[in-house]
């Protein structure tokens, strides 16, 4: 990426982060509330994942796995993917792969830039993990 449109991106970046500070568009994230059970997991995984992808399109193109898909893909053992608390979304375009590093965190989400696509895993469990995996 050349220097001006990096430049123009975390120019765009501050400009989203200091108009919720100084009261423009509230984040809508869901905040890591106690969650009681898988099932709530995983709706709570997934609707951060929809509210960053209403500021960053991307496209999913992996979302829960079986044992032997994870294997066949190369994936680690214990991956995210296979409790469906994992996605990989390919972004739009160049603005959006940005905005999805820059924003993730608000949304309770590691992103984990995988270069052919953007691993996003939960950061709210129900219970106690040991370990996050791409
Ligand atoms: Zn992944």
């Amino acid at each position: 990426m050349s220097k001006t449109k990096s430049f123009i991106y975390s120019a765009l970046i501050v400009a989203l982060l200091v108009g919720d500070a100084v009261g423009g568009q509230p984040s809508t994230a869901s905040p890591c509330f106690p969650i009681a059970n898988h099932h709530d997991e995983v709706v709570h995984f997934t609707e951060n994942v929809f509210l960053l992808l209403q500021k960053a399109p991307a496209s999913v193109t992996s979302w829960c796995r079986t044992t032997s898909r994870n294997r066949l893909v190369k994936g680690v053992p214990g991956s995210l993917h296979l409790r469906c608390l994992a996605v990989d979304v390919v972004p739009e375009n160049r603005k959006s792969r940005m905005l999805i590093l820059h924003l993730a965190r608000r949304f309770k989400l590691l992103a984990i830039d995988e270069i052919d696509h953007v691993h996003l895993e939960t950061v709210c469990f129900a219970r106690p993990v040991h370990r996050h995996a791409a």
